[in-house]
């Protein structure tokens, strides 16, 4: 069962104290595919918009589409290992739910 291996490394970079980025990052920088790695879905998108692209160790520059670190080394095009539709999706539902905050009495009901 080679997803075992992959979902307890991206759970090791969390225990490290890394975030969402850090942990889609490193689970697909070491493990492939075949090795189990799967890559961001929907939700750890929206985690990663909602953590400001921001990991413990990397960055995400959106405008580029570029995974950096924080010394500034580029560690990679962000669609390599995100579905980059669904990351533009999740980017509208974000951009959608800012509306939202900032203009309050057009929205009908809160979010959580
Ligand atoms: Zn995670």
């Amino acid at each position: 069962m080679p997803r075992l291996t992959s979902v307890l490394f991206h759970e090791l970079v969390h225990a490290a104290g890394g975030w969402e980025l850090d942990a889609e990052y490193y689970e697909n920088h070491f493990f492939g595919e075949k090795e189990g790695a799967t890559r961001p879905n929907r939700n750890d998108l929206q985690q990663i918009i909602d953590d400001k692209y921001e990991g413990w160790w990397l960055y995400l520059d959106a405008s580029r589409r570029r995974v950096m670190d924080l010394w500034k080394n580029d560690r990679g095009e962000f669609s390599q290992y995100a579905n980059l539709q669904k990351f533009e999706e999740a980017v509208a539902i974000k951009s959608a739910r800012e509306r939202a905050r900032s203009h309050p009495s057009e929205t009908l009901q809160k979010g959580r």
